[in-house]
């Protein structure tokens, strides 16, 4: 992410929220994913993985824009595998190697 000023920080949202809710930047960023940085996207892609579809519970409550930005993920993985056969794990994008999440 490239701004970390949230302007109501008495909000429930963990303090180490990746996209926090009520801001518009977050906001947009979880609907576009576009402006999320290759470190947050990999760490969104992961968790992705992990929670949609193996079900796992995520490390810590996420916020209803970090929620956003992973079914966003999710259905663009769907449609990764259903063109190519492949379910776009972090371990087949070959995220493990150089990042970590
Ligand atoms: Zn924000």
């Amino acid at each position: 992410m490239s701004h970390r000023y949230h302007p109501d920080p008495g909000r429930d949202d963990p303090p180490d929220a990746k996209l926090f809710d009520g801001c518009e930047r977050c906001d947009e960023q979880a609907q576009f994913l576009v402006g999320l940085d290759r470190q947050n996207l990999a760490w969104f892609w992961s968790g992705m993985d992990q929670i949609k579809r193996l079900g796992k519970s995520p490390d810590r409550d996420l916020t209803e824009n970090e929620h956003l930005a992973m079914n966003n993920l999710y259905a663009m993985a769907i449609i990764f595998e259903r063109l190519s056969g492949v379910w776009p794990s972090p371990e087949v994008l070959g995220w493990v190697r150089d990042i970590e999440v």
